[in-house]
């Protein structure tokens, strides 16, 4: 039976409805399920992290790759579906929660997994609050990878100068190695989201690509600066509120024309203003 029948089945044998605001587009696209189970490199040593497991799809084909698969799922109506779907696996175990609430630090300790590597066909809401969260909260996994709005792969995969380059490509440039697995039609999932999407995997690094003084100034100073991505960095990084003089100054120690727009910086240079920011106050 196909992925997209078996699928339709379950959806009517329970009489799921889908809801918008969580973002559920399953996946019904063995092709494209397999480059993610590939992409993801697991091995059976590995413990997969999945975020969002819809009626258990993914979950179910990690199972059959990897020692243990811990599924985080907020939709209380998916609960039952999964305790029926995935009964027979007793590597799978299915947290019902908000993923974006959830300490993963602690979540890793208390189930004791190692080699981690977070694996989701993500809710495009979800997206960027959930890189953002699970990055800074440096746990120890090894890898995340995602199927995400293919608009969001550019923007994390963009090279300094490009009109995709944001704050989120330096944020996961910043932890993590980063790689294009697959562009993947609308076609793909029920029912049809709006956009195409695409799969990329982010290997996490042991040492972040740059040592900076301060981490969270770095982050602060990244935003500022493409907060106003149009300004100046003279004008965007001004509400930091460091005062005029000692703008200038770190602007001057660092070897930044303050002229330039926070779209050109590269991470190093980012990291260079940073410190010497930190410098001064
Ligand atoms: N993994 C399934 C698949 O590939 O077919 C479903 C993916 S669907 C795009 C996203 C899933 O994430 C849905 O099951 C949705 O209910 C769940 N979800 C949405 N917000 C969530 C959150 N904050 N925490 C955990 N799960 C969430």
């Amino acid at each position: 039976m196909s992925l997209t029948s078996k699928t339709l089945d379950i959806i009517k044998h329970f009489e799921f409805k889908f809801n918008k605001n969580l973002g559920q587009n399953f996946l019904i696209d063995e092709n494209i399920l397999n480059k993610i189970i590939d992409g993801a490199e697991l091995d059976h040593d590995d413990c997969a992290l999945e975020i969002g497991p819809g009626i258990g799809t993914l979950t179910q084909a990690m199972a059959k790759r990897c020692k243990r698969v811990i599924a985080i799922e907020i939709d209380d109506s998916l609960i039952d579906i999964l305790n029926e779907t995935l009964g027979n696996y007793e590597n799978i175990k299915i947290i019902h929660g908000d993923a974006l609430k959830m300490d993963f630090k602690k979540l890793i300790e208390d189930e004791g997994l190692d080699n981690v590597k977070i694996v989701a066909n993500l809710p495009y809401y979800l997206t960027t609050p959930f890189i953002t969260n699970i990055l800074s909260q440096k746990t120890n996994i090894k890898s995340l990878t995602l199927m995400i709005q293919k608009e969001v792969a550019d923007r994390i995969t963009a090279k300094c100068g490009s009109s995709d380059y944001s704050s989120l490509s330096l944020l996961c440039t910043y932890f993590c190695d980063i790689h294009k697995i697959a562009r993947v039609s609308k076609n793909c999932f029920i029912p049809k989201p709006k956009v195409e999407s695409a799969v990329i995997r982010m290997d996490v690094k042991k040492e972040p690509s740059i040592k900076v003084i301060d981490e969270d100034l770095l982050f602060r100073v990244i935003r500022f600066a493409f907060n106003m991505r149009r300004k100046t960095l003279w004008n965007a990084l001004k509400p930091l509120g460091l005062g005029e003089d000692k703008l200038k100054c770190a602007f001057e120690k660092s070897g930044i024309d303050p002229v330039r727009r926070g779209e050109t910086l590269s991470l190093e240079e980012f990291g260079r203003l940073s410190d010497e920011i930190k410098g001064l106050i």
